[in-house]
């Protein structure tokens, strides 16, 4: 009998759509040895500019001026024990209490160290400087989980994992349903306001199938994103996340992702 997988497979071959992924799954079909792709986020060296996110939105027709996009920059701050302003008035919080936000996904940067509609407290909180004990951005982006959820539970098979092991969905295909977007234990899927359908990162498919690199990786100008090729043994990205303390986010879900971070702080959610 043929398998789920093979049928989705053989029905996009068949030239079912025309999206994105249907000519470059046919394209590494037929090409020789096939890359394992890696991301590498250093969040120690990530500064909260957001030039990462304005390049990504750029780059794949992600509305620039929407509260959507396919990756973004969280800032953490956590405190000492002492008081905040919230909406103009001091409160008092215990140390450690973690502060996060992303405001349109950090588009334009973090240049104030308020935190706009902060909804379990207020819509103004303020950490004074000397109450910051610790402070940091994590950019997010699609794990490219080796174990996907959202690739399990579509209906149709709009979302498929590439023979190189990349997340796609195809649009010709997907019905909207939201099933994956629901799956997705990152929250990094999204209903595209233009197209209605689901949408995500896909690390820039169109770009790195050309050997080239994502675009946020390209925009960021402190190599805080990086990427490389699994299967490389000499690929400087590959090394660090096999010789280095790496981690990776909600690893007890069992996705398996494949975005790896250094010095992620055990705050982040
Ligand atoms: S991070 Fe979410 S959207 Fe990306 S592959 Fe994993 S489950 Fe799917
Ligand atoms: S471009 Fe680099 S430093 Fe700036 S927010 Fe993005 S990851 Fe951080």
């Amino acid at each position: 009998m043929i398998s789920r997988r093979d049928f989705i497979r053989l029905s996009l071959l068949a030239g079912a759509g025309a999206g994105l992924g249907v000519g470059t799954v046919r394209a590494q079909e037929t090409a020789g040895p096939r890359s394992r792709w890696v991301f590498l986020v250093d969040t120690m060296k990530c500064v909260g500019c957001g030039l990462c996110v304005k390049a990504c939105k750029l780059e794949n027709e992600v509305p620039y001026d929407l509260p959507v996009t396919r990756t973004w920059v969280e800032r953490y701050v956590i405190t000492g024990e002492g008081q905040i302003s919230v909406d103009g008035k001091g409160r008092s919080v215990e140390a450690g209490t973690v502060f996060a936000d992303t405001p349109m996904g950090a588009r334009d940067g973090y240049k104030q160290n308020v935190f706009h509609n902060y909804t379990e407290l207020g819509s103004n909180v303020v950490v004074p400087p000397d109450m910051i004990a610790k402070s940091f951005f994590v950019p997010k982006l699609c794990n490219q989980c080796d174990k996907p959820p959202c690739v399990q539970v579509c209906p149709v098979g709009a979302t498929f994992k590439t023979a190189d092991g990349v997340v796609l969905v195809d649009r010709t295909w997907c019905i909207g349903c939201g099933y994956c977007i629901m799956a997705c234990p990152y929250g990094v899927r999204f209903f595209h306001p233009v197209y209605r359908v689901a949408e995500k990162c896909t690390w820039c498919y169109h770009r790195i199938v050309k050997g080239m690199k994502p675009a946020c990786v390209m925009a960021c100008p402190f190599e805080a994103r990086r990427f490389g090729e699994a299967n490389k043994p000499d690929d400087p990205v590959a090394q660090v996340v096999e010789t280095d303390r790496v981690a990776v986010l909600k690893p007890e879900f069992g996705t398996r992702p494949l975005v790896y971070y250094l010095g992620l702080d055990e705050n982040v959610r």
